[in-house]
């Protein structure tokens, strides 16, 4: 990613479509975690991904990402290849990535400072964001004065205030207790819907990943499995996602 240009601001209406084609993913040295894959994310949709733990979950986010390059196959972003880490792809993990010593306000303009964005226009977008995820009484905080909920907020509004073609996200509410959980999900839902964004989100929960996708990928067979609408937080209970979840589960 460079720092020395400005880069044009990417669109938020506008999802990119992110492929693998034959992948074969894995870390240098070793076998491949995951062989002959083939996905396909559609611009705009929400692609949960589970697995078992080992699976290659963390292994296939890093590779859209562009952090860890492809043993064979192909990796592309809307037809190119991807080849490295991009200003339009944003990731967000279980474990924050914040910069202690930059305030809540400093770290959602991150993104956009590295864009050489004009300050006044970083100002107001962080200012919405940090309104859209209720830490608006925050923003002159550091991170660590913060709840494990509420940091996992700012990330959230750190990742969508550089208004990402594409969100890479890695069991970010794992660490979250229950509640805190439930909520965060029900908040990105609620941003994401305004976003355009394509989303990857990996999750090795059930409900989760019935709650948040559009599809569900199961990765350890390839399957990719389409959620029916409208979403459900009660997958269980409702015939429609009741056979869908039985089905999922079993595959883990
Ligand atoms: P998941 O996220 O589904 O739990 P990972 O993608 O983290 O699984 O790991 C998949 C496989 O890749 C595991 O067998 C793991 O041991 C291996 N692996 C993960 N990270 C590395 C690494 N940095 N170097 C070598 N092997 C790794
Ligand atoms: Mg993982």
């Amino acid at each position: 990613m460079s720092t020395t240009t400005a880069l044009p601001a990417t669109d938020p209406a506008i999802g990119a479509e992110l492929a693998l084609e034959r992948a074969e993913l894995g870390h240098r040295g070793g076998s491949p975690v995951l062989g002959a894959l083939d996905l396909r994310v559609a611009p705009g949709e929400v692609l949960t991904v589970v697995g078992p733990s080992g699976c290659g979950k963390s292994t296939l986010l890093r590779t859209l990402a562009g952090l860890l390059p492809l043993l064979g196959g192909e990796v592309t972003q809307d037809g190119g290849p991807i080849t490295g880490p991009g200003a339009d792809r944003a990731l967000l993990f279980q474990h924050d990535a914040l910069l202690p010593w930059r305030t809540v306000r400093a770290n959602i303009e991150l993104p956009l400072a590295i864009r050489r964005t004009p300050r006044g226009e970083r100002r107001r977008a962080a200012s919405d964001w940090l309104g859209r995820v209720e830490l608006s009484a925050h923003a002159a905080e550091l991170p660590h004065r913060l709840s494990g909920g509420q940091r996992q907020r700012v990330q959230l509004a750190r990742a969508l205030a550089g208004r990402p073609r594409a969100v890479l996200m890695d069991e970010p509410f794992g660490a979250l207790d229950a509640h805190t959980r439930a909520g965060m999900q029900d908040l990105l839902v609620d941003v994401l819907r305004d976003t355009g964004a394509t989303v990857v989100f990996v999750t090795h929960d059930v409900d989760e990943a019935l709650h948040l996708g559009d599809r569900v990928a199961l990765l350890a067979t390839g399957q990719v499995l389409a959620v029916p609408h409208p979403r459900q937080r009660n997958a269980a209970e409702v015939p429609a996602t009741a056979a869908l979840r039985r089905r999922i589960l079993a595959s883990l």
